[in-house]
């Protein structure tokens, strides 16, 4: 979807579009949409800048990072993007760009385009750590196998050190 310029006023339009899966592919390997991505928002114009806002619900599937397991992620996010035409930071002093326009991007072109924005704004609510749950026993790093559902003779042989100084440890304050 793409939003005209132009035709943008000070006081905004309206806008929202419901992604389907298909529609929108992440292009990252560690996430690809489970459900449909509803955005929904508001694009305005005062002079040459452009500034979109609203939200995205969409739930997301990623690997555990342990076992690899499908997890569903839910993910709402807020965005609130403002874009220049090409050439305004050049006129702008770089301190005042740097406090104000941290989420500012350059359009090119007559249109934004929303896909993008919601590519973008979809991998930043990636969360940085996700475990199928707390105590995910991951794979075993020599075999293979899921340690969460199967056991492995390798686990067995190799006892963590410091487990075993950990067990000792317990043994003795239990006494
Ligand atoms: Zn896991
Ligand atoms: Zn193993």
């Amino acid at each position: 979807m793409r939003i005209e310029i132009e035709q943008l006023t000070e006081a905004g339009t309206p806008f929202a579009h419901t992604y389907t899966p298909d529609e929108l592919a992440l292009e990252d390997e560690r996430a690809r949409l489970r459900a449909e991505a509803r955005v929904v928002g508001r694009a305005s114009r005062k002079r040459q800048r452009a500034h979109v806002r609203g939200t995205i619900e969409t739930e997301l599937e990623i690997a555990c990072d342990r076992c690899l397991a499908p997890l569903a992620v839910p993910v709402k996010a807020e965005f609130d993007v403002s874009y220049d035409p090409p050439g305004v930071e050049a006129e702008t002093d770089s301190a005042e760009l740097q406090a104000e326009d941290l989420d500012t991007t350059v359009y090119t072109g007559e249109s934004l385009d929303l896909d993008e924005l919601v590519r973008e704004q979809i991998l930043l609510a990636l969360p940085t750590r996700s475990l199928c749950r707390e105590a995910c026993q991951g794979l075993c790093p020599t075999c293979g196998v899921n340690l969460n559902t199967q056991t492995c003779k390798c686990e067995q042989k190799e006892i963590d050190p410091r487990w075993a100084g950990l067990a000792a440890l317990k043994k003795s304050s239990d006494e």
